[in-house]
């Protein structure tokens, strides 16, 4: 599974992840997908309403905007992004929210910036190749 990032939109998600810190950021990301590949072509900023260093919280009225802004525009829900402090891996409560929300999961390390994807397959978290285009 290949996920493709146009590099705008990798810089307006680093951008926003600095704007957050010390903050968790979260964004979604908006696009196509074509069978094994996850083609992104929208950044979507979304409120941390936890604001926790250590967790993100999105309110409902706000993912709803979300679904509404991709239905419109016929784009689907590809990516859900988030930073951490730590390791750009998921948490156990991550993974408990990845089962609710199967999209890929992109995790960006605030410190260093190494990011890495994720989708969770039957109970499994599996790694998503990553590809900025
Ligand atoms: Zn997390």
């Amino acid at each position: 599974m290949i996920i493709k990032i146009p590099k705008n939109i990798l810089n307006e998600l680093i951008n926003y992840i600095y704007i957050n810190k010390p903050n968790e950021a979260v964004c979604f990301l908006l696009g196509f997908i074509k069978e094994d590949t996850y083609i992104v072509n929208e950044l979507v900023k979304v409120k941390n309403a936890a604001n926790s260093p250590a967790e993100f919280y999105v309110e409902p009225d706000e993912l709803l905007s979300i679904y509404k802004r991709a239905e419109e525009k016929g784009l689907d829900i590809v990516a859900i992004v988030h930073s951490h402090h730590g390791l750009p891996l998921p948490s156990t409560i991550d993974i408990k929210y990845m089962k609710l929300n199967p999209y890929v999961w992109i995790i960006i390390s605030i410190t260093d910036l190494k990011m890495q994807a994720f989708v969770l397959n039957e109970e499994k978290v599996e790694p998503v190749k990553i590809v900025i285009t």
